[in-house]
Order: structure tokens, then sequence, then C-alpha cells
């Protein structure tokens, strides 16, 4: 896996390969030596991932192995444990990992079937049939939490089986909370009572979980079985299968020690200047859910890669009068489909505009992104089987050797021992 050690071109390492890391380092592999690192070995896309909880069909269509994404740029299947200033400290190598710059995008966890945790693609295949078995078993299915992701999740589940009995619970007075116009919110429940009459929405109430139920959410993703659970306003539920979709979580662990004068303590994002550059850090820069710069977003995401990419070149070339600025978006926009034809969305306009299911199904609900992202990152149509591969597994010596002659530092550090042994 060698490298020119001539190149001139800056050694950048980029943690997470989300929509944000992977954007990024499809942007930079050819104008630099890009190390992409993430625990697993394929980029998963989150936003169809409820759809493949009922549909087989979306299941290859949710991961796309990074080996069919990068074309120079270099990646790394391992678990990041630290992250400081000047290394990446990967599970299993006994050194750090150095770089000319450093991006931060380990973004967010969230509850399965909304994201998921397994390594290979045979597993991730095997979670979502699993998933899907279940609910097709079951006659009254209960889920915690009336964020987009619930809303979604009871669309896909009641568009694939009318005839079930969904419970939506939420602490929350209201479906998707957030900066959104209550039109849309009218909206969307408007269509859930047409379409999905079987759908009912319980809200301002909290589901008491037991210490049965977290004890078995410590093994199994969801809870199976007949049960009966109770909201704290003593409203009792029965039902076959319980989903948790309540929220995510920061992926912060890694960098949260050595960067936590840069940390918002309320939200464990890093805070950004305008450039994206962390604060406190001219060579580490962070985009995705984990940079505090607005919305957790996929698309915005995108958008920061995009920015961080033209700042990274710009600045190691010194035309720091070509650098970017990442502006906030200044009004908030969510597309929320019901199953592939129904749902609403709000536009990110200063009207705030309410769009309807015709809309919503062309720009999402359709193909959920599928399409547009397996042509963004792999250049081809979606895949219809799971895949597997060993790629990204990389020995110790060849991956210090990689890092050793990537590195723009290192380059001129070989010239001086070059200059050296001349003078000899
Ligand atoms: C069900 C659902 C639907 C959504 N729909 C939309 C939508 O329609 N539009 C939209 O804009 N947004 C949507 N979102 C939000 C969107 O998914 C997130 O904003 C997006 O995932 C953020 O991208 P990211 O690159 O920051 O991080 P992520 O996509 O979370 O990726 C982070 C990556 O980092 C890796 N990682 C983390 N920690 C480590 C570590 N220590 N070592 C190695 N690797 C690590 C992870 O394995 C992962 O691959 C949705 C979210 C969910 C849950």
């Amino acid at each position: 896996m060698g490298q020119n050690s001539s190149t001139p071109k800056p050694l950048v390492v980029i943690v997470g390969g989300g929509y944000g890391g992977l954007s990024l380092a499809k942007k930079l592999e050819t104008q630099a030596n890009v190390l992409l690192i993430d625990k697993k070995n394929y980029f998963f896309h989150n936003i169809a991932a409820l759809r493949a909880a009922v549909n087989a069909t979306f299941v290859p269509k949710i991961m796309i192995p990074y080996e069919f994404a990068l074309q120079s740029g270099r990646f790394l299947q391992g678990t990041v444990t630290k992250i400081t200033k000047d290394e990446v400290i990967v599970e299993g190598y006994s050194k750090g990992i150095t770089f000319d710059y450093l991006v931060i995008a380990t973004g967010t966890s969230y509850s399965f079937p909304s994201k998921n945790y397994s390594k290979n693609m045979k597993d991730v295949g095997s979670a979502y049939s699993q998933i899907q078995a279940k609910i097709k078993e079951a006659k009254s299915i209960t889920l915690v939490g009336a964020g987009p992701v619930g809303i979604e999740l009871a669309g896909e589940i009641g568009f694939a089986y009318r005839e079930k009995q969904i419970t939506v619970v939420s602490a929350s007075d209201n479906i998707i909370p957030g900066p959104f116009s209550n039109e849309l919110r009218d909206s969307v429940k408007q269509r859930i009572k047409e379409t999905f009459p079987k759908v009912n929405l319980i809200l301002g109430e909290r589901v008491i979980v037991t210490d049965e139920m977290k004890e078995t959410l410590q093994q199994t993703l969801y809870l199976v079985g007949n049960r009966t659970i109770e909201t704290n306003k003593s409203n009792k539920i029965e039902t076959d299968l319980v989903i948790f979709c309540t929220g995510s979580k920061m992926n912060s662990s890694a960098y949260e020690e050595d960067f936590k004068n840069s940390v918002n303590q309320d939200n464990h994002r890093l805070k950004c200047k305008s450039t994206l550059q962390v604060e406190g850090y001219e060579n580490v820069f962070a985009i995705g859910d984990c940079a505090d710069a607005g919305p957790t977003k996929a698309y915005e995401a995108q958008l920061q890669a995009d920015v961080v990419a033209n700042n990274i070149i710009q600045i190691d070339a010194k035309r720091l009068d070509k650098i970017k600025h990442w502006e906030i978006s200044r009004y908030a926009g969510i597309v929320i489909p019901l199953g592939p034809e129904q749902g609403a969305g709000q536009l990110p306009l200063k009207s705030g505009k309410v769009v309807g299911a015709k809309v919503t199904s062309m720009i999402k609900g359709g193909d959920l992104f599928c399409s547009r992202n397996w042509k963004m990152f792999a250049n081809r149509n979606p895949s219809n089987e799971v895949t597997e591969s060993n790629y990204g597994i990389i020995k110790e010596e060849d991956l210090f050797q990689f890092i050793q002659s990537s590195k723009k530092q290192q380059v001129n550090q070989s010239n001086v021992e070059e200059e050296q042994k001349k003078d000899e």
C-alpha cells in the first residue's frame, strides 16, 4: 500500500464514514492522501433503514461497501478509542495514527432499526430479516417516541400491514418536536388518520420502562412477546412488539476527554469556527452531527464536507483568501414520508411551505435517496444482494508505512534526512 513519498499532498485522517465523512473522503481523495476510518466497512444509509425493517428489498440498498466508494483514498476498518490533537488511537494497533489534518465525523447513534452497529454486512442482513419477521408476526406494535423516526416508522409499518394495530406513545404533547410549524404537524396527523386508521397516537404520556424491560433491552434491540405496558397516566397498552424511537446519542466518547474545552457540554458536540475548524485547533475540523454547527441532518453533513474539503486544500496551500465559511441555514425543513406514497414536508424557506403526499413521495418517500446515494458514493445502481469482504483490514506495519509515506511533514523529514546523508 505504498505511496509516493515525494508527493506534496497532505495526509487527511477522517474518523467516521457516515454522510459527512464519506462525502469528504470522496471529495478529497484526489487532492490529498486520505485515510478514512470507521468501525464498519460499509456506509450505512440510515435514511432508508426504517423501510428495510418491513421491506427486504431495501436491505442491500442501505449498505454501500466503502470498497465501492473509494478510488485512491485508503480505508481502515477499526474502532477509534481516543482522539487527541496529535493522533488517533485505533483499537488493536500499538501506536497512534498521526496526520497533517484531522476531521472528526463520528456522528450519532440511534436505536435499531434506525441505525445499526454490526461490523459486517451479513450481520446487518440478519438483523433486518429478524425484525421483518417480528413485525410480520405481531398483531399489535408499540412505538415509543413521536419524533420524525417514530412517525415515519408508523407509516412504514402501516403501509406494509394495514391490519396491524400500531400505537405511537410520546411524552411530548405533539408529534415531530423541533423548529417546525404546527401546519406540518397537523398535516401529518390528518394523513395518518385518513390513510392508517389503525395507527393510534398517545401524546403527552411517558411509557414506564420497567426493570424487566431494561434488562431485556440489554440483550435485544427491541421487546418481543405479548406484554402490557403502562404510561405515567395509567394508560395500559397490550402489545406484541415494542420498538424504541426515542432519539439519538452523540458518538463523543473518543474526543470528549482531550477536546473537553471545545465540547459543548449540553449536547456533546464540538464547538467550531465558521471554517469548521474545531475551536482552539488549526488542523482539526468537525463535520456532521458531532459538529455544533446547526441541525443534525445528513443534508447538512454533506454540505459541511464541501466547506471542509475546500478549507483543507486552501489552508494547506496558504491561500487563506479562498477559505469558505459555513452558515447555519435560517429556515428549518423536514420531509416525513408515511410509507412510499403518503407523507408531508416543510420546505426550508421563509414561508415554511408545507407540501403533501405527491411532493414528499417524489423528494424522499419513493426511493428514500437510495439511488441518489449509490450513484453519488459508488457510481452505480443500488445492489440487490448483501455482499461481504475483508476490505479495510490493514496490518500494523502496512498501516504505519502508509502514514509515514503519506504525511507531508514526513516528506519534509525525509528530505532533511536525504540532505543530511548527502552532507555526510
Ligand atoms: C431513521 C433516520 C432517518 C433520517 N432521515 C434523514 C433525512 O431524511 N434527511 C436528513 O438530512 N437527515 C436524516 N437523518 C439524520 C441523519 O441520519 C444524520 O444527521 C446523519 O447520519 C449524520 O451524518 P454524520 O456523517 O454526521 O454521522 P453518521 O451518519 O452518524 O456516521 C458516523 C460514522 O462514524 C462511525 N463512528 C462513530 N464513532 C466511531 C469510532 N469511535 N470509531 C470508528 N468509527 C466511528 C460510525 O460507524 C458511522 O459510520 C435521519 C436519521 C435517522 C436515524
